[in-house]
């Protein structure tokens, strides 16, 4: 088997993304993927100063989202009716959001949900002069920290998304990779244990490879470690941009979670878990 199913992804209504969602489908068809998941950003009150010339970035307007996503529906129907194009949206965590979050969830006929950690402190590490006040050490640290408190409070999300994110941005990192078990192995414990026992899955993001890690997000020795506390639930995105990114290094993965016992991974539909082989 391979990965038939690619659940991250954005297009053109994500402030990050210039490809029209349409082109996301046809190299996905191209590619004979079963089916994708548009999930666009959701990031309310996202720190503005880092975009003063937009006014909400990074939050995507579900009903554009939807329209689109019924038109493609429609338009690819005939060409393989059987191809899935699912409605998803990737929330943004922050301690705040939890009932905008639940009203979002409730309000549009969602198929999937991603929690993802973006920010630490309120602010984007994707911008180098945020681990300038603090050790790099110390700010992961509270990235995680907020993560778990975040997830407690999250009322509606179907898995985590790309849990060592931050450790893409160390400035000047060069080849090397931020190892979270052995800095923190009681907090990823604790993250981990939190997905297991809340029935949640975990997700596995191939970006880390596009991002120079050499691995997917999370790290193999995380991956290893849910499994060793009794995780099996996961899921699987490219976090792609562009077409060009789509279900990228899927077979790299497959190989590494056959190779830490994972056997299946799991698609929503309507927020209902699908469980296919690896
Ligand atoms: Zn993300
Ligand atoms: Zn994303």
């Amino acid at each position: 088997m391979s990965v038939l199913y690619d659940c991250h992804m954005h297009s053109s209504f994500s402030t990050d993304s210039d490809s029209p969602a349409e082109s996301m489908v046809r190299r996905a068809m191209d590619l004979n993927l079963k089916g994708i998941c548009f999930t666009e950003h959701m990031d309310l009150d996202y720190p503005d100063f880092y975009f003063p010339d937009l006014s909400s970035p990074f939050v995507s307007d579900p009903k554009e989202i939807l329209t689109e996503i019924l038109r493609l529906r429609d338009l690819f129907r005939s060409t393989d009716p059987e191809f899935r194009i699912l409605f998803g949206l990737e929330f943004g965590m922050q301690p705040h959001l939890g009932s905008r979050f639940s009203d979002l969830a409730s309000a549009w006929p969602l198929d999937f949900i991603i929690a993802s950690q973006h920010l630490v402190g309120g602010l984007d590490p994707y911008n180098p002069e945020v681990w300038e006040v603090r050790t790099h050490a110390e700010l992961i640290r509270s990235y995680y920290e907020e993560m778990l408190a975040n997830l407690k409070i999250m009322p509606e999300w179907d898995t985590l998304g790309h849990l060592d994110y931050i450790i893409r941005y160390i400035p000047g990192r060069g080849n090397m990779v931020f190892d979270s078990c052995e800095a923190f192995p009681d907090l990823i414990d604790e993250i981990l244990l939190f997905l297991i026992q809340s029935g949640k899955c975990l997700e596995v993001n191939a970006a880390g490879y596009k991002h120079n890690l050499g691995q997917p997000n999370p790290a193999p020795s995380i991956l290893r470690r849910y499994r060793e506390l009794g995780g099996t639930r996961i899921t699987i995105g490219s976090d792609a941009h562009t077409p060009g990114d789509i279900a990228s290094c899927f077979d790299r993965i497959r190989e590494l979670l056959l190779s830490l016992g994972f056997g299946y991974y799991t698609v929503f539909r309507s927020r209902i878990p699908e469980e296919y082989p690896l």
